[in-house]
């Protein structure tokens, strides 16, 4: 097992140790059959996890994201952090802390990171995947865009990962939940791991 880096857990972002862990070793297993991709980079922690069981196989996770936040982290919302406003811009820039924490975690070999909307990318993508992990726009157009768009790339035996699925309302948005749910009904998918809000499914 890889030791993570003693600074990761302090990183910014919205991951557990376990689910982390749990990304670190689906990306371990998947990585052996084939590229990774992420939607929702934000500062970097799960795609360093990500990145560090790929480095096991020398192989890639591409990561996407327009680094100017979700609805949430927008200036007044919950979980906004005022350290990722740009001071030229007065917006939200994730990019440069991403950079920071990936280059400090020894990663940066492991990790192809897209600035753009995840639509975009979609639109002209063709590399088959190993391993999806979807945290991205957390509303229920962005969610089951992302899920649509994304979840077709995807090897036979490839891992679906989604964060933040909440069984309970007051817990937290549905979105997750409700592409989690399509795909199980799907008959396309089995569930593979759970572990706090991170489901992963395997595709068959
Ligand atoms: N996976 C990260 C947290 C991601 S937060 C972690 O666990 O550390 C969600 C991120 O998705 C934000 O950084 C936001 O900018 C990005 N995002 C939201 N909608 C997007 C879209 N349509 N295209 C690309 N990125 C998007
Ligand atoms: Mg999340």
């Amino acid at each position: 097992m890889a030791k993570f880096p003693e600074n990761l857990s302090a990183m910014k972002g919205f991951l557990s140790a376990d689910e982390g862990e749990t990304l670190y070793k689906t990306a371990e297993m998947a990585s052996k059959l084939g590229p990774i991709l992420e939607i929702g980079s934000y500062c970097g922690k799960s795609t360093i996890y990500l990145a560090l069981g790929c480095r096991e196989n020398n192989k890639i996770v591409f990561t996407i994201d327009h680094h100017k936040g979700s609805e949430e982290h927008q200036i007044g919302d919950s979980f906004h952090d005022t350290d990722l406003v740009n001071p030229q811009t007065g917006e939200i820039d994730s990019f440069a802390e991403f950079r920071k924490n990936i280059s400090s975690a020894g990663v940066e070999d492991n990790i192809v990171p897209i600035v753009a909307k995840s639509t975009v990318v979609a639109n002209v993508w063709q590399i088959p995947l190993a391993m999806v992990f979807i945290d991205g726009g957390h509303s229920l157009q962005a969610a089951l865009t992302d899920y649509r768009s994304w979840s077709k790339f995807l090897l036979r035996g490839g891992f679906l990962a989604i964060h933040d699925v909440f069984e309970a309302p007051e817990k937290g948005g549905q979105a997750p939940r409700a592409i989690h749910d399509l795909a199980i009904n799907s008959g396309l998918f089995l569930p593979h791991m759970e572990v706090d809000s991170l489901r992963v499914l395997q595709r068959l």
